[in-house]
């Protein structure tokens, strides 16, 4: 049976049931959960078989890993795209973001997502569920491992919202920063949300000092409802206040990230809009430059448009980081890769060696 952990950091039994005969069906032990929590996630040792210092007749008898890749997406800058499967047969991906020595993994949260943004190939489909803490940590252990790397920054940005799935997310956090087991420290977590206010107080009781980034879009409400339909009925006001709160109940900084769509929320009207808000909150705007999904009618301005935007920003006071395009040659917008992996086959089993070559070498976009 495999594992997944629990609020007071110990591993339980997956609720979620496995028909994949190459995962395993193993009863847990309780009295090696500790040892294993710890093993797991210091030295990325997920095989029971190779904790060595445990005798094997316990090793036989537990799994870890209820989980597996079944695609592996490397781009011309180093970005990787895993797409895993869970036991239930449902995929999400999971990228890797190296850069200037930090390893930053961009973690899914759903299967799917209710959201219905506009522009994001994660919703198309809608929500299948939430992931459970376990499958939510050990996107971070195949990311280790496939890529031999030690994660450094995690930021909870990839499909689903988050803030749905709140249990599961808070859970996660606090195994990611636990010294004794990820040990990555809290300011290196981002949570990004599109919004949920009472959620967003929620968190900010947390105790977590980690950093809160708001997924705004569009820099009033009206182009809001048509860009992410499920915000319909929560305001920019009453986000921003939430927002405010969290600030205050914790001194950690609240980014906003816009995605810039051509034609769409990149006008200079919008800009100044961004920026009245970014300067109520007092906090950084992250712009991102949307990477095209085929089959949504959205864009990316030009660069002119981009820095011409961030221009605007800055001319009020604000400061603006473009975040750099990764990964455009493994279908690295979120859920791209499962949606594609969808349309094409949805039964099909992909091998694990299966790799994708880029296709087009698209250079990164720089400020
Ligand atoms: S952008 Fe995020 S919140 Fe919106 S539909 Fe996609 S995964 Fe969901």
């Amino acid at each position: 049976m495999p594992f997944q952990f629990t609020d007071d950091m110990k591993l339980e039994p997956s609720p979620v049931q496995t028909s994949d005969p190459d995962l395993s069906s193993r009863a847990p032990v309780p009295v090696l959960y500790s040892y294993v929590r710890s093993t797991v996630a210091t030295k990325s040792v997920v095989d029971p078989a190779k904790m060595t210092n445990l005798p094997a007749r316990f090793t036989e008898q537990f799994t870890v890993m209820d989980s597996r890749i079944v695609e592996t997406a490397r781009s011309s800058d180093d970005t990787v795209k895993l797409l895993i499967k869970l036991a239930d047969g449902e995929h999400v991906e999971t990228v890797l973001i190296p850069a200037h020595g930090r390893n930053t993994i961009c973690l899914s949260t759903q299967v799917g997502c209710a959201m219905g943004c506009q522009f994001c190939a994660s919703t198309i489909g809608g929500l299948k569920r939430n992931m459970t803490t376990s499958e939510i940590l050990q996107q971070i252990l195949h990311i280790q491992q496939a890529c031999d790397v030690k994660i450094t920054n995690a930021v909870f940005m990839g499909m689903g919202e988050p803030l749905v799935n709140y249990d599961n997310v808070v859970r996660s956090i606090r195994a990611i920063i636990d010294p004794e087991r990820f040990g990555i420290s809290a300011r290196k977590v981002t949570v990004s949300t599109l919004g949920i206010p009472d959620q967003i107080r929620r968190l900010a009781r947390e105790n977590l000092p980690i950093t809160l980034a708001i997924s705004l879009h569009a820099p009033n409400d009206t182009m809001r409802r048509e860009l992410i339909p499920s915000a319909a009925t929560v305001t920019l006001d009453a986000i921003i206040d939430a927002a405010e709160e969290f600030y205050e109940s914790r001194k950690r900084e609240v980014t906003l990230e816009y995605l810039l769509l051509d034609e769409v929320n990149d006008s200079t009207l919008c800009a100044e809009a961004l920026a009245n808000i970014a300067n109520r909150l007092r906090c950084n705007v992250n712009l991102i430059s949307y990477n095209p999904v085929e089959s949504l009618p959205f864009a990316p301005p030009s660069q002119v448009k981009v820095k011409a935007f961030k221009a605007n920003l800055e001319k009020h006071g604000i400061n603006v980081h473009v975040r750099h395009s990764r990964g455009l040659d493994t279908a690295a917008a979120c859920g791209q890769l499962r949606h594609r992996t969808a349309e094409i086959s949805p039964e099909a089993e992909i091998s694990p060696e299966n790799e994708i070559s880029p296709e087009a070498e698209i250079a990164p976009e720089d400020e």
